[in-house]
């Protein structure tokens, strides 16, 4: 199944790919959440209510269900094992020093945010891409994504892999009616392809680098998510929230609310609140001041109950 994501077009209206939860949702008694029910109790207080969408958000034009645990098991995720577990990320393109930076701390948060060996493979070349499948547009090239994922994705996730993404230094689209999009992605095949390109406002500098960071984060960790089949989330304020364009995408937090995290904690079974402190030491590291409050809150929230 591919799948277009973040995606938003001038000229043709956003496309809506939705990932149907087919299962009614129900309370869960999962022995290994049951086994860390003082985490999930303590940080379940800190969710934050979703407010009615707006005319132009995701959920205004997209219905989705519910995924909670129960629903999540019965998908069948993908998990990590003996043979795949390790998550790639390759940068596609030229990039300045700067943005190499954003690509090495990406790579740790993804790491941190999955638990999982993550690695930043050597960047390759987009110029045989460039040279078939490209255009100019608005004065800038664009690649062809969708050649991009069947062409140099295709098969290339190393031996170990469970999930393979490839970060674009030049913009995309995805077919000609189209002006742009964020990213494309086969979660069945678990690789897809982003941009960096629109998620630094033209050109990335000391000024906005916060801001690039974190969308890329918030972009890395929602696509891989859906790699390891977690839905939009429509419980509460959540990185899987779905999002039309990037003024969506800046609000939504890094934070995976108490329901999401719950489906995560289930497929990895890593240490809740190690992965917590190693987010909330992330973002106070890198100044992304508002989600290390988000953070910081389960964190306080996590000792107390201890
Ligand atoms: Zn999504
Ligand atoms: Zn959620």
């Amino acid at each position: 199944m591919t799948i277009l994501y973040r995606s938003f077009s001038l000229t043709v209206s956003t496309l809506s790919f939705i990932l149907t939860c087919f299962f009614a949702s129900c309370a869960n008694e999962d022995p290994a959440i049951a086994h860390d029910s003082t985490y999930f109790n303590a940080i379940e207080d800190n969710d934050i209510a979703l407010a009615a969408p707006k005319e132009g958000d995701w959920r205004y034009s997209h219905n989705e269900k519910r995924q909670d645990l129960k629903a999540y098991i019965k998908v069948n995720p993908v998990r990590p094992g003996a043979d795949h577990s390790t998550i790639y990320l390759m940068p596609v393109g030229d990039f300045t020093s700067l943005q190499q930076t954003i690509l090495k701390q990406v790579k740790k948060y993804v790491e941190i945010f999955f638990q999982m060996k993550t690695v930043l493979l050597p960047a390759v070349s987009d110029s045989a891409i460039t040279a078939v499948a490209s255009r100019e547009h608005d004065g800038h090239i664009q690649l062809l994504a969708p050649y991009l994922l069947d062409s140099l994705l295709k098969d290339k996730c190393p031996r170990g892999g469970i999930a393979l993404m490839a970060i674009s230094a030049k913009d995309l689209y995805p077919k000609d009616s189209w002006n742009y999009v964020f990213g494309l992605a086969s979660y069945t095949k678990r690789v897809g392809v982003s941009s960096i390109y629109r998620l630094q406002d033209g050109h990335l500098d000391t000024v906005n680098y916060k801001t690039c960071l974190t969308r890329l984060a918030n972009i890395s960790s929602h696509e891989i998510g859906h790699m390891f089949s977690l839905h939009h989330c429509v419980y509460a304020s959540c990185v899987m929230n779905g999002s039309n364009g990037l003024s969506e995408t800046d609000r939504s937090p890094l934070r995976l609310c108490s329901e999401c995290q719950k489906k995560l904690f289930w497929n990895i079974a890593y240490n809740n609140k190690h992965r917590l402190k190693q987010l909330s030491d992330f973002c106070k590291n890198n100044s992304l001041q508002r989600d290390w409050l988000a953070f910081k809150a389960d964190l306080d929230a996590v000792n107390q109950s201890n």
